[in-house]
């Protein structure tokens, strides 16, 4: 397993604002978006692309274009989803999944209530959208799912993550898998809540609003 820190001054200073508690949701969304364009910039160094004949207004030449199967992003409902429109600016074309888990909170652990992914991802290469890596037990089920409908190449896009989280990760998709976490800073440490601290607080309530 791969864990790519983007060591970026405008990634930093963003990930600033987003962390500060007096950062209003309407705020925090538009800079998770701008965030995660970033991330994905990154994320998406590894996308498969094939040569493409295109004639230019002087010459003909050859470009590239992605490969089909087109690449499927898939957003973890519901934090997941204020990190769509950045993701899907960078690649358009890209196909779109949902992944609806949720944790418990007082054991921790994930569980899926929604899922509208195809069947068979066979080769397929996943971006699975998830702003904070923490116990880890969440990315690893969205893994396991993707894994298990044959998917090729797995990469998570994280705005935060814990060093417990990853471990956790790795232990549970073990060290060979063909994934890469893309993340925008590794945090210190979990709190006894689950809670990566110093973080940002909760993802989904900060830009949703407490539901
Ligand atoms: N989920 C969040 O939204 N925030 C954390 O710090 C951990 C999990």
């Amino acid at each position: 397993m791969r864990v790519h820190v983007v060591d970026h001054p405008l990634v930093a200073h963003k990930l600033t604002v987003l962390r500060d508690v007096g950062t209003d949701s309407p705020t925090f969304r538009r800079l998770a978006d701008e965030l995660v364009t970033l991330l994905a910039y990154e994320a998406t160094r590894g996308v498969r692309v094939e040569p493409y004949e295109i004639r230019t207004p002087v010459a003909p030449t050859t470009g590239v274009h992605l490969s089909a199967p087109k690449p499927l992003v898939v957003p973890i409902l519901r934090a997941g989803l204020g990190m769509l429109d950045g993701m899907t600016r960078l690649v358009p074309t890209a196909e779109v999944g949902f992944l609806g888990m949720i944790r418990d909170e007082s054991t921790l652990q994930a569980s899926t209530y929604a899922n509208r992914l195809p069947d068979d991802l066979s080769g397929r290469q996943v971006f699975l959208l998830d702003p904070m890596l923490a116990t880890g037990g969440t990315l690893a089920a969205a893994m396991r799912f993707a894994f298990d409908r044959g998917a090729g190449e797995v990469i998570a896009i994280c705005l935060l993550a814990a060093p417990e989280g990853v471990a956790a990760l790795e232990a549970a998709v073990g060290p060979e898998a063909p994934v890469t976490i893309v993340v925008a800073a590794m945090d210190e440490r979990l709190n006894e809540h689950g809670y990566i601290v110093p973080g940002l607080g909760d993802a989904g309530d900060r830009l949703y609003g407490v539901v």
